[in-house]
């Protein structure tokens, strides 16, 4: 049994003398201690004690998983989900010879919905951290050096924690608007926390902010019944790595289901006037200046590195200018022995990048290898239809002069698609014009998001389109689109 080292000053102070698992101290310390359970860090705890690593996570929230099992990716796609089977059941399922009547929403059991699906999740990865041999300690760590953690326990109490390796994966925040002239108050103007939440739909909701979040939530509510009105500063939507011909038929069809646009446009502030909001905006191309008017608003304009109480100072940890944690291709810091991953350093802040950083990061420790891709990580847009892409795009190709095919193929002239009655959109291949090597996969279309997983075995083995068109696909799938696509960047496509 490991020496139980909670402060006795504090403990006794908060009247706390629970017993508590014994924590690893500096006679014994861990091989690996990592902050933060989101799916960075969890998944680089379990990892590492798979290889036989003594290891303990540590997170504050009081539930693992992170952003994005607790108030990100899983609670949105089953606000997604179950929003797209209301709006379906309302306007689409007659088409299909069925009849239903009385459809309403009962939006307290949508969230109870969406509540059960985080909890099912968060506690199943406790039960991997039993199964696995992962210490799971509750509380919020600060480095007291590059070897030792002070823990701020959740119930209660201090603790000192002490490791051969830390890594840090504390992930990220929601960035506040600028200059502070619109407050998060999570009530009427709230972040994607709030607008996950929401108990009532809102008759108007503006988005600021036309990325993947503001694109997913605005869906949402937009199929719940609110008018949204999404503003972007940029001239296209789909944020950061979307295909320029892409993110445009995206918006259009978009539009087609309701959701208002106003891109190149800035939001310059709000005012709160008898129970409604009217942001100001101005055209960013000529200036002018206009309003719009909402009963909730969306703040959706990215996030940011989080190192908040981490105390980094500590140990003179280098940041960038962004805030971001500075490492090295193996994920080391400037402190020996502390690395890093996920959404607190650089690179797409997304949950699958966050996770094979975790791998690779336990690999690095264990045995001086490990290995992430950056060239293919995809990217996806949970709206129906769905977006989604990994690589290269033709504008990036272009910029760097490389010399490439296209091969497209549209879901209209695909015969699932067509059964399905689900059409919009098309697969877009970016082949090497010599080599004829797969650079970019970008995707518009029903279950883009499970499909692209081709497109990123494709870019991660080097294959050529041709490799692709020979390979037998499934008839009648969706993933025929990506076989004919390839087809036509290749030579020519059979059905179109
Ligand atoms: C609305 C929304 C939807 C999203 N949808 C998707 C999606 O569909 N697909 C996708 O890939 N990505 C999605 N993301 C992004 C995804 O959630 C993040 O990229 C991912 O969670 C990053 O993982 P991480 O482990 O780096 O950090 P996080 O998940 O942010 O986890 C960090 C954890 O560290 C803890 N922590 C911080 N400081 C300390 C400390 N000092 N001590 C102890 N614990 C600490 C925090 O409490 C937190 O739980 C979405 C994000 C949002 C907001």
């Amino acid at each position: 049994m490991l020496h139980v080292v909670v402060r006795p000053v504090l403990a006794c102070r908060a009247g706390l003398w629970h017993s508590r698992r014994g924590l690893a101290t500096a006679a014994d310390p861990y091989e690996v201690v990592v902050i933060g359970g989101g799916p960075g860090g969890y998944v680089a705890a379990i990892k590492a004690a798979q290889m036989g690593l003594k290891t303990a996570c540590i997170e504050k929230r009081g539930s693992l998983g992170g952003t994005c099992l607790n108030v990100g990716c899983i609670p949105s796609k089953a606000m997604l989900n179950n929003s797209h089977i209301y709006h379906q059941t309302l306007h689409d399922i007659q088409s299909r010879g069925i009849d239903a009547s009385g459809v309403s929403l009962n939006l307290p059991n949508m969230l109870k919905a969406k509540e059960k699906a985080v909890t099912a999740l968060t506690k199943g990865i406790e039960v991997l951290f039993k199964q696995d041999g992962v210490d799971y300690i509750k509380g919020a760590a600060s480095f007291v050096s590059p070897n030792k953690l002070s823990v701020k326990l959740l119930d209660g109490g201090e603790t000192e924690v002490d490791a051969k390796n830390i890594i840090i994966a504390t992930g990220s925040e929601v960035i506040p608007f600028p200059g502070g002239a619109i407050e998060i108050d999570e009530k009427q103007i709230v972040s994607s926390t709030g607008a996950l939440d929401l108990q009532k739909v809102p008759g108007k909701m503006a988005v600021i902010g036309g990325g993947i979040i503001g694109l997913e939530l605005g869906s949402v509510w937009s199929r719940l019944g609110a008018e949204v009105t999404v503003i972007e500063f940029l001239g296209a939507i789909g944020g950061a790595g979307i295909d320029e011909e892409i993110a445009k038929q995206f918006q259009r069809t978009l539009s087609k289901q309701g959701l208002k646009f106003k891109v190149n446009t800035k939001v310059t502030g709000a005012e709160k006037k008898d129970g409604k909001i009217y942001l100001s905006t101005e055209s960013a191309k000529d200036g002018k200046v206009d309003s719009v008017e909402a009963d909730i608003v969306l703040v959706a304009i990215g996030r940011r590195p989080y190192t908040t109480g981490l105390n980094i100072e500590a140990i003179g940890l280098e940041m960038d200018n962004r805030g971001r944690v500075v490492i090295d291709s193996q994920f080391n810091t400037s402190v020996p022995n502390v690395k890093c991953i996920g959404d607190v350093t650089f690179g797409p802040m997304l949950a699958h990048k966050a996770e094979d950083e975790g791998i690779a990061a336990a690999e690095y420790i264990k045995s001086g290898h490990g290995h992430v891709n950056y060239d293919a990580i995809p990217a996806v847009v949970y709206t129906h239809p769905e977006v989604a892409w990994v690589g290269k795009t033709e504008q990036e190709l272009k910029e760097a002069g490389v010399k490439y095919n296209i091969g497209k193929f549209n879901f209209m002239a695909n015969s699932r698609a067509k059964t399905n009655s689900d059409t919009d959109g098309f697969v877009k291949i970016l082949a090497e014009k010599e080599t004829d090597r797969i650079l970019g996969v970008h995707i518009m279309g029903p279950n883009a998001g499970e499909m692209i997983a081709e497109g990123v075995l494709a870019v991660e083995y080097g294959a050529s389109s041709e490799d692709v068109a020979r390979t037998t696909h499934a008839h009648p799938t969706l993933s025929e689109a990506f076989k004919e696509a390839c087809m036509a960047a290749s030579s020519r496509p059979i059905h179109m």
